[in-house]
């Protein structure tokens, strides 16, 4: 008997449609393709195995890739299913960076990035270049992108890579937070020219914006699934076949010897479902959820003392609008919104209940007490005009209830 505590059958959640979902850059609901693709696929077995079921799985994995590939401009054999978007940056940048060691030598040393990247890669970097739990010298240096006041790397300033004493640069495409559009082509180029190799952490873009692999140069380029109405725990790393990338996981050597362990040809097929349908719709929703982030905007900038950190004119994610509210807490305007029906986020990550403020935004130069008010609303695939309607009749209500709570020390 099934304890009441876990009953066999999950709940599905609050019904859809009775609240606003405003958190779309943090996970996007399910696409009925890929929904569809769930269902076909979930009784296929080991896609290693030797055997008429085996080739089968294979197959439906092989095909996912195919499509995968084509969509994103890269050939079949760079496609490399991960579980996330976590480990597909993990398996990049650490790849990356032992590769370099082992082509090149201990001297190229160097790891580029911005303060403002995802603590998938932001943690990984430390990692690296802070030295092996238990000891041991560090065997990489971290080299600070300089970024401006918009968290956009400043091209001009961040100097010439250098093959010798370079590792990798990894920077992403898109903020999660601000939605922000980094100059990565430029970048990249850059890094090109100095034959250093570029990760790309692309996990908010793909599916949101047109990604050409080929044309755009890089070594490697994650992507999640779940961003993109695709299944969660699925992840995409793309990886030039030229790419020296020494994987971090020892196992079966699954995945071109990237990313070993049992292949998942379902959540594959359902990847490249979700993400077959939001490629065909990017020009659509580009237009409909930019008209949306800014009329939210546009009233955000009426409350006094507002914040906007989304910058469309720089270029920027059509269904992001980040702000902040000097005097109220993120936490507060979240659970006021929450309360009145809406799911919203402050765009950080905050750890045990502590608020904290984001790193992206003090890596903008933002004081901590204005960071401190963020406020992150992010619209996709369910978000309706109606929805902006209310979230606009609410916001300037919510933030002097916020406010009016005042700050936690
Ligand atoms: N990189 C960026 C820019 C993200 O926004 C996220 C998720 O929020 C990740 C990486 C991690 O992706 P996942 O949730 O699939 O591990």
């Amino acid at each position: 008997m099934p304890s009441p505590s876990h009953p066999s059958h999950p709940s599905p959640g609050p019904t859809p449609g009775a609240r606003i979902f405003a958190d779309h850059a943090a996970t996007a609901p399910l696409r009925p393709e890929a929904a569809r693709a769930i269902e076909e696929t979930g009784r296929l077995l080991n896609p290693a195995g030797q055997y008429a079921s085996g080739r089968h799985a294979q197959r439906v994995l092989e095909d996912a890739r195919e499509h995968v590939a084509e969509l994103l401009g890269a050939d079949r054999a760079e496609v490399i299913f991960t579980a996330s978007g976590t480990e597909s940056d993990n398996l990049a940048v650490q790849g990356l960076a032992y590769g370099a060691k082992k082509t090149r030598g201990p001297a190229a040393r160097r790891i580029h990035s911005a303060v403002t990247e995802h603590p998938a890669v932001v943690e990984t970097v430390d990692w690296l270049c802070g030295g092996v739990p238990g000891g041991g010298t560090p065997q990489f240096d971290h080299v600070a992108l300089p970024v401006d006041g918009s968290g956009r790397v400043q091209v001009g300033e961040s100097g010439a890579f250098d093959a010798a004493r370079d590792a990798l640069v990894t920077c992403m495409w898109a903020n999660n937070e601000t939605g922000n559009l980094q100059p990565v082509h430029a970048l990249v180029q850059r890094a090109t020219d100095g034959g250093v190799p570029f990760h790309v952490d692309a996990v908010q873009v793909v599916g949101h914006l047109p990604v050409d692999f080929h044309a755009l140069g890089a070594a490697t380029l994650a992507a999640s699934a779940h961003k993109f109405g695709g299944p969660k725990s699925m992840g995409i790393l793309l990886a030039r076949r030229d790419a020296a990338l020494v994987s971090p996981l020892r196992g079966g050597g699954q995945e071109r010897g990237v990313r070993s362990g049992t292949a998942n040809p379902q959540g594959a097929a359902a990847t490249a479902a979700a993400l077959a349908a939001a490629v065909a719709e990017i020009e659509v929703q580009h237009r409909r959820l930019g008209e949306y982030r800014d009329r939210v905007l546009s009233v955000a900038r009426t409350i006094p003392g507002a914040q906007v950190y989304t910058d469309p004119d720089g270029g920027a994610l059509a269904g992001h609008a980040h702000m902040a509210f000097p005097g109220a807490e993120g936490d507060s305007l979240i659970m006021l919104l929450d309360v009145a029906g809406v799911d919203a986020s402050t765009g950080s990550a905050c750890s045990a209940g502590v608020n904290r403020a984001s790193h992206v935004l003090t890596g903008m130069g933002v004081p901590v007490e204005v960071a401190r008010g963020a406020l992150r609303l992010t619209f996709g695939t369910a978000t309706t005009a109606q929805d902006v309607d209310r979230l606009c009749s609410l916001l300037p209500g919510v933030v002097d209830q916020a406010r009016a709570a005042g700050m936690a020390f």
